[in-house]
């Protein structure tokens, strides 16, 4: 409503001779004046401005003062229009026709004949008005945009504090929050939820050779990988040092372990190559489906844990799948051992793991001392 730093304000009254004494005196004062005969006019006008103070005469032929008053807070409460400061200057002087005004949504109410000097009082209390209220609501902006702002920030942090660093892979802390929220799930709806644990083999012996930043290059191209082949790969975890874990909601262990086996031989056929050097690397997978028996979530970890314990005294390079009843058994993958109908082995998921061409084998619980799921159990 203002331009050149004064603030403007329509006039509108449809006798000729009080617009222009009202024009010269609100002139002189300061103001950047405006003035009709036509109630219409001036609402066009405010509609294009957003904002100001009108000064209108309630009795006018079209729409009179109070119609456009009217009209003016519809398009307020629409949103149409920010914020009008309306004056009703009018010979109306009965105090039913002030009542009348102000119910229309007028801020202000002035007789006529009127003093000057009142007028212009009243009518800086209304400039003040609106000062105020563009304050406000700049102030209101700005406090949104830093919202804003900070929303993006702690979306950022939260990405931060839930990825690991090197891998850009959920980190521990994001698995444990992913692994009790599937958990919950699972045994809320009774859904399978099946968990891998997959270990580098040897990763030591690499950065020991080659150093530490071709075991990172390693690292990096093998979460890559478990991360291509996942279903989920916000389910992907970094577990620690060379060890990662996937969850599988919604799959019995079979097929996890076609997944296991999917990464297990991507990793194998792939080669990093760091500073012009060639280094290959596989990794042991063991795979534990959870099962009514289970404590809870950690308890489903520490049997993959168990079963990639087992992988990897069996000769690394392979996948291991923890039975059902127990963690008593646990079924091998990767090297072609024997069937697992004629071998007997665990029951649950076997016809998955023909399927997906992964012979079983029982294996004695001795055999696979279950280990508690810490990273770096194994250390090769
Ligand atoms: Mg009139």
């Amino acid at each position: 409503m203002r331009e050149t730093g004064k603030q403007r304000i329509i006039v509108v009254d449809d006798d000729r001779a009080m617009r222009e004494l009202l024009r010269r005196q609100l002139v002189q004062a300061g103001y950047d004046v405006v003035a009709y005969d036509d109630g219409r006019a001036a609402l066009q006008l405010i509609a294009g401005l957003g904002s100001g103070i009108i000064l209108a005469d309630w009795s006018m032929p079209g729409m009179d003062g109070l119609e456009l008053c009217r009209a003016v807070r519809e398009l307020e409460a629409l949103q149409t229009l920010r914020s009008v400061y309306f004056i009703l200057l009018t010979a109306h002087g009965s105090k039913d026709h002030v009542i009348e005004g102000l119910g229309a949504g007028a801020n202000d109410y002035l007789t006529k004949p009127y003093h000057s000097g009142e007028l212009l009082a009243r009518i800086h209390v209304g400039a003040r008005f609106l000062r105020l209220q563009d304050e406000l609501l700049q102030r209101t902006l700005e406090y949104h945009k830093a919202n804003a702002q900070l929303a993006v920030l702690t979306q950022k942090l939260e990405k931060l504090a839930n990825t690991d660093a090197l891998t850009g892979l959920a980190n521990r802390r994001r698995l444990f929050a992913r692994l009790g929220e599937t958990w919950e799930l699972s045994t809320r709806r009774n859904y399978p939820l099946s968990c891998i644990m997959l270990d580098l083999d040897r990763f030591k012996g690499i950065n020991d050779t080659h150093g530490h930043d071709a075991g990172d290059r390693v690292l990096c191209d093998a979460a890559e990988i478990v991360r291509s082949a996942a279903a989920r790969p916000e389910l992907c975890a970094r577990f620690g040092g060379e060890e990662f874990v996937v969850l599988c909601p919604g799959a019995p262990a079979g097929e996890a372990v076609v997944l296991a086996e999917t990464i297990r031989q991507a990793v194998a056929a792939h080669v990093a190559v760091y500073n012009g050097t060639q280094v290959g690397v596989t990794i042991s997978c063991g795979v534990a489906e959870r099962t009514a028996g289970m404590a809870d979530a950690d308890a489903l970890l520490r049997q993959a844990d168990t079963a990639l314990y087992a992988a990897k005294e069996r000769g690394r390079n392979r996948t291991y799948v923890l039975g059902c009843d127990g963690a008593t058994r646990a079924a091998e993958c990767g090297e072609p051992v024997g069937n697992a109908a004629q071998d007997g082995a665990v029951a649950h998921g076997t016809a998955t793991h023909q399927a997906a061409s992964c012979s079983t084998r029982a294996a004695s619980s001795a055999s696979t001392t279950p280990t508690t799921a810490t990273p770096g159990t194994f250390g090769d």
